[in-house]
This record gives C-alpha cells, sequence and structure tokens, in this order.
C-alpha cells in the first residue's frame, strides 16, 4: 500500500497544471494503481506512459479551448470595430463618402439597415423626452376649445400627476431634472423641505373647478397629498400612489387612517412600509400608503380607488394634466379600455413632453400646467383662489400624535397659522432638513442604501 501511495504521491499532477480536470487525475490514479504489481516485482509497467499521455492530451484540450475563446473574442471585437466604423462612415454627409466607405457599405447591407433603424429609434426616444411649447397663440387658441369642453362636459374627471407639483418645488419624475431622469444617470436628487410646499396655481384652479361643479372627481398620481390640501373634500380625490401624510392601519376594519402634520415616510422604503407608530385604537403597526413602482403597496387598493373607477365610468371627459402618463396608462379601466374607442371619454392632455395617449387625445397642448389653468379659469370667467394656509383642511383632518409619540419622526411639521407658538415646541423644528431626499415617498426604496438617521 505504502508503495502504491508513494507512486500516487510521484504521479500528483505537476505544478504547471493546477487546474487538470478532475477526470484526467482519476484515470491516472487508477493508472497509478494498476501500475502497483510492477513496482512490487520492480518491473517497469508499460501502462506508466499512459497517465502522461492523458494528461497532454487534457493540456490539449484547454489549449484548444483557449484558443478558441481568444479567437471568439477577437471576432467579437472585430464586429464591434465595424459596427463603430459604419457609424461614422451613416455619419457622414453623402458627399463626403469615400468609394471605399461605400462598398463597405454595399457589402455590411443588412448590418446598415439595422443600424439606421436603430439610430431612428433613438431619436424618436429623445425627441419624445423634449419638453415642446405651444406657440402664446396657438396655446390660447387650444385653451379656448378646452374651456368649450369643461363647460359643457356632463361628468369630468382630472387625472394629474407630477407636472402640477413642479412650480411647488418638489421634483416630477421623467423631466429633464425630474426624480428618474436624475437617478438614471446616477446622480442625486435634491429637493426642498417637502413640508414647506404648498398647493400650485393648477392645484388651487381644479379646486375652484370642482366648487363651481365643472370637475367632479380627480385621480393624482402624485403623493404629496397637495390635492387635499388645496381644498378638494377627500372623497372627490384618489390618490393612487397613496399620501406621504397618511399612515394606516390594516389590521382594523375598515382600514383606520391617520392624517399627520408631518411626512410619514421618513423611515419607509421599497416593501417597507412600518411607520414606527402604532394603531391607537388596536395597537397594530401603523404603515404608509405610498406605492413604489415594482410592488402593489401595503393596501388592498389605492386609496379611495372605488370612487376614480366609478368616476372613470360616468365620465365623458378626461383632462391629463402634467402626467407622462406612463404608469396611469396601466389602469385600463381609468381609460374605459373595455368599450369601443367612440364610446370612451373624450381625451385632453396638457404635458410639455410626449405621452403614449397623444395619438388617442382630442386635444393635446404643449405647455405649462400653470399657464394653461390661468388662461382656462380666464376664459371661464373665473376667480383663481389663492391658498390659504388658514384654510387648509389637513389641519382639521390631521389626529395628532400621542404623549410620547413626538420622538418618533425627525420631520418639520406643517405649521398652523393659529398654533404657530406650539408647533415651535415640535420636534427638531429649529433644524434644517437635508438637502438630500431620504423618505420612501417617491419610490424604488431609494433610502434603502442610504445610511438612516437614529432615531431618539
Ligand atoms: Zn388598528
Amino acid at each position: 500500500m505504502k508503495e502504491a501511495y508513494s507512486l500516487l504521491q510521484l504521479e500528483e499532477p505537476p505544478d504547471e497544471h493546477p487546474h487538470s480536470p478532475r477526470p484526467d487525475l482519476r484515470c491516472r490514479r487508477r493508472m497509478c494503481w494498476q501500475s502497483v504489481p510492477c513496482v512490487t516485482t520492480g518491473a517497469q509497467p508499460e501502462t506508466e506512459l499512459l497517465p502522461v499521455l492523458l494528461c497532454l492530451l487534457g493540456k490539449m484540450g484547454r489549449t484548444e479551448r483557449k484558443a478558441e475563446q481568444r479567437a471568439r473574442i477577437l471576432q467579437v471585437e472585430e464586429a464591434r470595430q465595424r459596427v463603430r466604423r459604419i457609424s461614422q462612415i451613416l455619419k457622414k454627409p453623402l458627399g463626403a463618402r469615400n468609394p471605399e466607405d461605400v462598398m463597405l457599405l454595399t457589402e455590411c447591407a443588412d448590418l446598415v439597415k439595422e443600424l439606421e433603424q436603430r439610430s431612428k429609434k433613438q431619436e424618436n426616444l429623445k425627441k419624445r423626452q423634449e419638453e415642446v411649447c405651444d406657440e402664446p397663440n396657438e396655446l390660447r387658441k387650444k385653451v379656448c376649445e378646452l374651456a368649450e369642453v369643461v363647460r359643457n362636459a356632463r361628468h369630468l374627471v382630472v387625472y394629474t400627476g407630477a407636472g402640477i407639483s413642479t412650480a411647488a418645488s418638489i421634483p416630477d419624475y421623467r423631466g429633464p431634472n425630474g426624480v428618474w431622469t436624475l437617478l438614471q444617470k446616477g446622480k442625486t436628487v435634491c429637493a426642498s423641505d417637502l413640508s414647506a410646499a404648498e398647493p400650485t396655481l393648477t392645484h388651487m384652479c381644479i379646486a375652484r373647478l370642482h366648487e363651481h361643479k365643472l370637475v367632479q372627481h380627480v385621480v393624482s398620481q402624485n403623493c404629496d397629498g397637495l390635492h387635499i390640501r388645496s381644498g378638494i373634500p377627500r372623497s372627490a380625490v384618489s390618490e393612487l400612489h397613496g399620501n406621504m401624510y397618511i399612515e394606516v392601519c390594516t389590521q382594523c376594519t375598515p382600514n383606520k387612517e391617520y392624517i399627520r402634520l408631518f411626512d410619514v415616510t421618513e423611515r419607509t422604503a421599497l416593501h417597507r412600509h412600518h411607520t414606527g407608530r402604532i394603531c391607537h385604537k388596536c395597537g397594530g403597526k401603523l404603515q404608509d400608503t405610498i406605492v413604489h413602482f415594482g410592488e402593489r403597496g401595503t393596501l388592498a387598493r389605492p386609496l379611495n380607488w372605488e370612487a376614480a373607477a366609478e368616476a372613470a365610468k360616468t365620465a365623458d371627459v378626461i383632462l391629463c394634466l402634467g402626467s407622462s402618463l406612463k404608469v396611469l396608462k396601466k389602469y385600463p379601466c381609468l381609460w374605459c379600455m373595455n368599450r369601443p374607442h367612440s364610446r370612451r371619454p373624450k381625451l385632453y392632455i396638457v404635458n410639455l413632453q410626449w405621452t403614449p395617449k397623444d395619438d388617442l387625445a382630442a386635444l393635446k397642448i404643449h405647455g405649462k400646467c400653470d399657464e394653461v389653468m390661468r388662461l382656462l379659469l380666464g376664459e371661464l370667467g373665473l376667480e383663481i383662489p389663492e391658498y390659504d394656509r388658514l384654510k387648509d383642511p389637513i389641519f382639521s383632518l390631521a389626529v395628532p400624535l400621542k404623549p410620547g409619540e413626538e420622538t418618533t419622526h425627525s420631520r418639520n411639521l406643517l405649521v398652523s397659522p393659529l398654533r404657530q407658538e406650539e408647533s415651535r415646541a415640535g420636534p427638531e423644528s429649529s433644524s434644517p432638513e437635508p438637502a438630500v431626499l431620504s423618505g420612501g415617498w417617491f419610490g424604488r426604496g431609494y433610502a434603502k442604501g442610504t445610511k438612516r438617521k437614529k432615531l431618539v
């Protein structure tokens, strides 16, 4: 046995083959065991050369594989260079191409076709992201047409997106400086203190139109809670992606809602919705109402969803304001897609960028929401109300924190003009809000990678 082992030791793969494939090694070992009697008798076994031969064969296999890999890499690199060369030629004006260029283009006709299609697609995508403004005269003409539609609408529903809140320093999503655009470019998202944001002119105009029964319902993608703060009754607003001021207890039936005077999403992110406070009624853990991209959110249905579905069913006109509609289009019932095209509500879109519903719209207005709404209310002869913090419904809707709960958040409180003195004593009211957004209200669990503030 010892001799056999010693032979095995000798037959261990040499250093230059540290990664010899296992089958070879097994094979060589088998050969070594077979050679044991030969060692005992002192005779040189014939089979002793076999392991070396097999080892060499294995080595060749590896060399071949390496060569094959190298050839493949070279091939890919060649193809890449060809694509680069053809792309450069295609960028040249026709007259500037030399005979060699022309020959290469003819030789690679399929590739040329593919590259041309690709560049056309890229151009279209770029065009869609561009913000376009209608000429003032055209804008006025279009708003006149819209005013006529608003006057005669039987049941008008407004769908709003981030574009209506940009005037409140809240970043939109897909605009040139939107949250998604910046995150995709690997840039940091900065924003001013959200609790300082107030309803914009567009929010106030929609509230006025609702007051005059010219708008029946508002469906919003925004989580900033500004529609409710503009004075529209809660029953007339559906917030598809939640509201940063509302936390809910899903253990209570029906779900118990707590409206707060601060951003409740401080500790929440994608798939992480507990806000750190508990239900006053049942002791269940409270959760935010935000729906992030790629998840269903805490609630079985978005806030006031039934009313949104009902409004869409009855609507004869839909007015979309400041939304790319890329997310809203995914809710078929909002567009009555189960009906024939002629029986669907008429669609009016106000947005600076392209939307996937543009081709279906009766009218597309390229303009800033505030500007369009100012003109629209002028046409309708309605005065635009100014936001008045004294009349902000959130102060009467809010559920106060219980003693001891004040330290469960570190966000600035919304301050009611009537209770300014009281709120000054609020938690960290004197500390400035961090410039980089860390809340979970705009999705993708953006705060996950960042260090969370340790709460006292
Ligand atoms: Zn509860």
